[in-house]
């Protein structure tokens, strides 16, 4: 046994420094980012934050809401979706927008397999970009796979995870990974480390996989955590290239799930996607060798998603001009992070 005896960060512990800056408004930041991915050879051009590959979150209503917006987000798809539609929203849009979710089970495998094989992608329309995701991006097994769908298409950017720690992130970026997801217990609906006592604050998840992933031209994807549009700039700040949202982004008419009313109040059920709940609407049940790693909560319902990214994407704009980052490129060189002992001022609650 061994402790670690320098501290790790959460959001919560930290503030960002503000610093001089000639811009005059928030209008004048970039909040874009462009991206060469080191694999795939392919460019990113858009705000680099994610919706979540969770029911409620990563939908197809939530990928005509970003693209009708024109806000430049994207989403990564659940990987319950059937084939049919799947082609057929790819036809309808094409790739630009949505990410294709794998997991590490063979259905997944036969079903990107066979989309490779139809039309839509013949025709140039399918998966540019795929997520290849697992609860625990440390086994052996997950390298393997990843370095297989690599040679299998090499052209394809490919975001993968969960990992924490920097020898992890190379590991993964030499096995072929353009970008690797990091986040290990921090999401919402999230309850690993009350299971497994497993976990690592995210912020300095995020700081030392950053180092580790550009050192080796790749990126990363700071997946989890974020409750406040502040979070996500503190993610960008600490070196972050995309950010992934669940929690934030649940609760709205986009979420394709059934609004229920309560008390004269409308509200969504929202649940981590190795819940009880998930796996009983997807797979009939938890198998009998592992416990459920996720909740499921009733959240109020928040109507269209335009307001939040509104939001989201305002206190991002905000937090730029604070430290003079005319780009969100700039914000992680502009970027000194305070420790704190409190956050906000609690004494009348959220407000009205
Ligand atoms: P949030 O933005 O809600 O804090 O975190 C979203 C992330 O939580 C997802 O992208 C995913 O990595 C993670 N997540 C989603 N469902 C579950 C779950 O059931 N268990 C665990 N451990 N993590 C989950």
């Amino acid at each position: 046994m061994r402790i670690e005896e320098d501290v790790k960060l959460d959001f919560k512990d930290v503030l960002i420094r503000p610093k001089r800056s000639t811009l005059r408004s928030r209008k004048d930041v970039d909040i874009g980012r462009e991206y060469k991915f080191k694999w795939s050879g392919r460019t990113f051009n858009g705000v680099p934050i994610i919706a979540a590959n969770m029911d409620g979150v990563g939908t197809f209503e939530m990928a005509r809401g970003f693209i009708k917006d024109g806000s430049g987000l994207s989403v990564a798809l659940h990987k319950h979706y059937p084939l049919e539609k799947l082609t057929a929203f790819y036809d309808e849009h094409g790739p630009d927008s949505v990410w294709y979710s794998i997991g590490m089970v063979k259905d997944d495998e036969d079903k990107l397999e066979a989309f490779l094989k139809s039309k839509t992608h013949k025709n140039g329309k399918g998966p540019d970009k795929i997520c290849l995701d697992v609860a625990n991006g440390y086994s052996q097994h997950f390298v393997d796979f990843v370095a297989r769908m690599r040679e299998k298409l090499p052209g394809v950017t490919i975001m993968a995870g969960n990992v924490v720690t920097g020898e992890m992130v190379e590991e993964l970026i030499l096995a072929g990974v353009d970008i690797v997801k990091v986040g290990i217990g921090p999401g919402s609906v999230c309850t690993t480390r009350t299971m497994t006592g497993v976990g690592y604050p995210q912020l300095s998840a995020i700081i030392e996989c950053a180092d580790a992933a550009h050192g080796l031209g790749g990126l990363i994807c700071a997946d989890g955590g974020c409750t406040v549009p502040g979070d996500i700039a503190k993610a960008f700040g600490g070196g972050a290239d995309f950010v992934m949202l669940g929690g934030m982004l649940a609760g709205h008419t986009q979420s394709e799930q059934e609004i229920v009313e309560a008390e004269g109040k409308k509200f969504l059920q929202f649940y981590g996607m190795s819940s009880d709940t998930a796996m009983k609407k997807h797979k009939g049940g938890v198998a009998e060798y592992r416990a459920s790693e996720g909740k499921t909560v009733r959240i109020p319902y928040r109507g269209d998603v335009a307001g939040t990214l509104q939001d989201i994407l305002g206190g991002l704009r905000s937090a730029c001009t604070y430290v003079g980052a005319r780009r969100l490129k700039e914000l992680s060189r502009r970027t000194s992070f305070i420790r704190v002992t409190q956050q906000i001022n609690p004494v009348f609650g959220q407000g009205l």
